[in-house]
């Protein structure tokens, strides 16, 4: 097949074009240098400023991260603090965080993750991850040298049941009579929550400046369960620094978690046994990622969803009733299904078993597993969760289920422009059953409906070329 050998891929290539610094020890987290050998190509190459970001962020990681007397005196401070103006985070050199609980699935998880990570580079704070989800199982550390891992000793807890209706929210730093960055040295933390149920207010976060008000704050705490790089590209306060990021626009997704996310060494012979087994030998590969919102039973509107999306965009043949003759070379074809039933994987693979094609393609037809029901927080289904997406984006098409975030990850990793299918309603299929969508980014479902330099809200999908609407969800926004 068309996959390099191993030994024709340079250093560069093993690097993702400067994304990865070299130096990790590779068989702790094999994922991590030979993911290149698994791709054809970057479909999208780091820009050089965004490499030097990244090897500037990994400084600071180490320099103020978990271990370092830099991370002790915070966490103390944060632990002792008892009322009243401390050093602030604006001190130069001071260390400052960003916590993030992420929360509710994977595919949530991963997207709050490359988000708060931006975040994190964009007003140079270290990124800390909340332990209590599988992550710290399922992926390796990604920073060298600095674990990313939020200490057992962290003096806030429960950080699951932190709500906006907290004292140190944001909400109401925003709301209250004193000026904002003079409250901002009176709190303990700010915690910022980002859950779809939050308030307008929470929500101008968005238009924050960073750089003058909320460093003041030494720890910022977020909940946030989704993709909110959009929002970020609508604030003029970042619009400068992101363009020299992201020259190209739809490759946001694609490019933070190439850097990010490197499955451990268990999930990644999930992934390449599955590969080797089932998906490198075909011709071409199709995924189909299906995800059902209206329960975990079969539905027979979704399979005729998905057949008439795959015939109607010739994603895969036509069937023929006559018995025709062997054609001689016949291409072969792999589709990849995933989703929590079996049910439409074993409808999809009878009609290629029980008919011919017309084009003469052996369709041969796999799903990983089928998990029945949705549970969170348990590692050995997770991991699961997780293999099956990094497949998905092995592929060479894609067909995803509208407001899946487990199919954003799967096609956002694979740097793939997917075909969405609509989401259904009132049980039928809708019509046209799927688009192809304009740019392989994520979909923000919970945007902010405000224009940051009028000050007023505003259609937001309106205000830059670069951020729209989704094709899946018509006020979410992404970017194109
Ligand atoms: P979303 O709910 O579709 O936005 O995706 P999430 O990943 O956030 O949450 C769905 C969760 O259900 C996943 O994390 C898995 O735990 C489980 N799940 C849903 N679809 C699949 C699937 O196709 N395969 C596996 N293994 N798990 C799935």
């Amino acid at each position: 097949s068309s996959f390099w050998p191993l030994s024709s891929t340079s250093t560069q290539e093993k690097l993702l074009g400067g994304l990865l610094v070299p130096g990790f020890d590779e068989r702790s987290c094999l994922s991590r240098y030979h993911s290149a050998f698994y791709r054809r190509s970057m479909a999208r190459s780091p820009s050089a400023h965004l490499i030097k970001r990244l090897r500037e962020h990994e400084a600071l990681q180490r320099r103020c991260g978990p271990g370092t007397e830099a991370y002790r005196a915070a966490a103390a401070r944060l632990g002792s603090w008892h009322g009243g103006g401390g050093p602030g985070g604006d001190a130069p050199g001071a260390c400052r965080y960003l916590v993030l609980v992420p929360y509710r699935g994977l595919g949530n998880n991963i997207l709050a993750m490359a988000s708060a990570f931006l975040y994190a580079v964009l007003t140079d704070r270290v990124l800390l991850l909340d332990r209590t989800t599988s992550l710290g199982d399922i992926f390796c550390e990604p920073f060298p040298g600095a674990s990313w891992l939020l200490p057992e000793s962290f003096p806030v807890r429960d950080l699951q049941n932190l709500t906006g209706e907290v004292r140190e929210s944001y909400r109401y730093l925003v709301q209250g009579d004193a000026p904002a960055a003079a409250s901002v040295s009176r709190r303990r933390y700010v915690f910022v929550d980002l859950d779809h149920s939050c308030t307008y207010h929470d929500k101008l976060f968005f238009c924050d400046d960073e750089r003058r008000f909320l460093r003041r704050a030494p720890w910022l705490l977020m909940r946030t369960d989704g993709y909110f790089v959009p929002a970020l590209f609508l604030n003029p306060a970042y619009q400068e620094e992101l363009d020299r990021l992201f020259p190209r626009k739809d490759a946001v997704f694609y490019l933070l978690a190439h850097y990010l996310l490197h499955p451990t060494n268990k999930v990644w012979g999930l992934i390449t046994r599955f590969h080797d087994a089932y998906l490198r030998n075909s011709d071409e590969r199709l995924g189909i990622q299906i995800r059902v919102f209206d329960g975990d039973t079969p539905f027979q509107h979704v399979l005729d969803q998905i057949l008439a999306c795959t015939s109607q965009e010739r994603l895969l043949p036509d069937v023929v009733t006559q018995e025709p003759q062997p054609p001689a070379g016949a291409r072969s074809k792999a589709v990849l299904m995933t989703g929590l039933s079996s049910w439409y994987y074993e409808s999809v693979r009878w009609k290629y078993w029980q008919s011919a094609t017309a084009t003469g393609e052996a369709v041969s037809v796999y799903q990983p597993s089928h998990e029945e029901h949705q549970l969170s927080g348990y590692t050995t289904h997770d991991m699961k969760a997780l293999a099956e997406m990094y497949l998905l984006g092995m592929t060479d098409k894609i067909v995803t289920s509208g407001w899946s975030t487990f199919g954003y990850v799967g096609h956002g990793l694979g740097g793939l422009t997917p075909w969405v299918m609509f989401r259904p309603e009132n049980h039928t299929a809708p019509s046209p059953p799927c688009r192809r969508a304009r740019s392989m980014e994520p979909c923000m479902h919970g945007p902010p409906f405000y224009d940051c330099r009028a000050k007023q809200g505003a259609d937001t999908g309106k205000l830059v070329p670069h951020v729209q609407h989704c094709e899946d969800m018509s006020w979410g926004l992404k970017l194109v």
